[in-house]
């Protein structure tokens, strides 16, 4: 079986968030189960500049709306880079300074037709995988192109973000008008580019079994909920993993020492440097983590207007991230307030975020929708106990405490500021009244299976299937 992963990110190489690890680490464990699997991405400014030895392997040229199209393709490794200076030599992915790039309908149709093109010179794709909004238009590329011999699976990873367009920038795709039609392609008169990913892909699945079932009704659709259910039938959910190897609290270069389930000294030599590195005291509260884009979505708003509340506790906090500049700005503001209790690091800072995790006890992800999320299953495998919410992949992989058995982190009932405050004071509890019990959840959590393997198991065994259909239809 070969499949071809393809990708807008891909750690390490480019990364804006979780679609970046799981286009690392999928493929990394399906080939472990024996399937052929290289990935694409575009060829960005950040990875020309970080002067990584690259293969020159082809060029390619295909019809456009902008006439002839060229690329030229490189590889390192098992990842293909798709050159276009125009489009991708440039700072910044799909945003300069908080401002999306005007052209990215063209930017990524054209790295989407790119990617047919690659799969067809290498002659023996069975599968394209292609993610979110970005390669949405892949499959559309293959069905209008009449390829029948390679089967396409989309994954959404977030459906907010769908790939609108206005319908003047029509002509750029090169596709037939008659995809422009509510049923297909148009959304309320605008293009919609993830519809085209839902419409003609074999398989569709998204990042947990509970955002799949979500996303069909209205509370999380997104305006596609219709559309979704209409599709019920090619749509699962397939829950994400993280890369055990890059974040591995027994070996990771990036923390101040290691630890273990077994040995968890090394957890509070962890903390100490984080302190340090944030400008906090050196106080033995509870130290609460955040790492994220600053978005609605995660209910970093709920956090902002409690943070005096949790400081009031004892607590510190730690943030790390970017997003929105209303919540940037309010952040900077508590922590000129809160000197010493509060540390907020605006910006991406990979290295940060593994000490972050490392080093504090607990991890606030209150997020008022969540395809999956990785950051909960990261500070379980770091002992640092999630605080969440009851959504998509976060109820799939937290068992809160007193909802099962072993539990591994902590509820938020409803993502509101007394919901989470409320849990923020049971964490607060356990930490410093219920010690004996904190000790066994941060055991449960830092034991909890949070690898690829068996979600590897099932996206072989859907690519099987979607083969096996193809064959039976010639
Ligand atoms: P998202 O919705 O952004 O994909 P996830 O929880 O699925 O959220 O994945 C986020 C990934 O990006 C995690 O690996 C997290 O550590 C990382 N990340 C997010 N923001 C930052 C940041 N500001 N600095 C470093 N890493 C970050």
């Amino acid at each position: 079986m070969r499949i071809l992963f393809c990708s807008s990110e891909v750690a390490p190489y480019a990364k804006t968030g979780g679609l970046a690890d799981v286009s690392a680490a999928l493929p990394v464990e399906l080939r472990s189960l024996g399937a052929g699997c290289d990935v694409v991405m575009p060829l960005y400014r950040s990875v020309k500049k970080s002067r990584l030895e690259l293969k020159h392997v082809t060029n390619i040229s295909f019809l456009s709306g902008q006439g002839i199209s060229r690329a030229r393709v490189f590889s390192h490794g098992s990842v293909y880079f798709i050159e276009n200076d125009l489009y991708f030599n440039r700072d910044g992915y799909y945003s300069y300074k908080g401002r999306d790039f005007p052209d990215n309908l063209e930017r990524y149709a054209f790295f989407s037709r790119a990617c047919v093109e690659l799969a067809a010179a290498l002659g023996d794709t069975d599968i394209i995988h292609c993610n979110d909004w970005q390669t949405a238009l892949v499959p559309a590329y293959i069905h209008a192109l009449g390829m029948t011999g390679i089967s396409v699976c989309y994954t959404i990873h977030n459906l907010a973000y769908q790939g609108i367009f206005d319908s003047a920038l029509w002509p750029l795709l090169f596709l037939p008008y008659e995809y422009f039609h509510p049923d297909i392609m148009e959304y309320y008169g605008s293009i919609n580019i993830l519809k085209a990913g839902v419409v003609f892909s074999d398989a569709v699945t998204t990042v947990s079994p509970s955002y799949a079932l979500e996303i069909q009704t209205p509370e999380f659709g997104a305006g596609l909920d219709g559309f979704l259910r209409s599709f019920s039938r090619k749509l699962t959910g397939i829950v994400n993993g993280i890369d055990t190897r890059v974040w591995d609290p027994l070996n990771d270069g990036s923390i101040a020492h290691s630890f273990s389930a077994e040995d968890l000294s090394g957890k509070a030599v962890c903390k100490r440097d984080l302190q340090q590195r944030l400008s906090l005291k050196k106080n033995d509260g509870p130290l609460f983590g955040l790492i994220g884009r600053l978005v609605d979505q995660k209910g970093i708003d709920l956090v902002i207007s409690i943070m005096d509340d949790i400081i009031a506790l004892g607590a510190q906090v730690a943030v790390l991230g970017s997003g929105d500049s209303r919540y940037e700005q309010d952040l900077r503001s508590l922590s000129a307030r809160h000197k010493g209790n509060l540390g907020v690091v605006i910006g991406f800072d990979e290295d940060l975020a593994h000490s972050i995790e490392a080093g504090a006890d607990f991890f606030l992800m209150p997020s008022r929708f969540e395809p999956c999320g990785l950051n909960q299953m990261i500070s379980m495998r770091y002992g640092t106990l999630p605080i969440v919410t009851r959504v998509g992949g976060l109820k799939d992989t937290v068992t809160a405490l007193g909802e099962g058995e072993n539990p591994t982190g902590l509820r938020v009932e409803r993502p509101t500021p007394s919901d989470l405050l409320d849990a923020v004071r049971r964490a607060c509890m356990l930490f410093h009244e219920q010690k004996a019990l904190f000790s066994v959840i941060r055991r449960n959590a830092m034991q909890k299976d949070v690898g690829w393997r068996s979600s590897a198991i099932q996206y072989y065994s859907l690519y099987t299937k979607m083969i096996n259909f193809r064959e039976r239809k010639r």
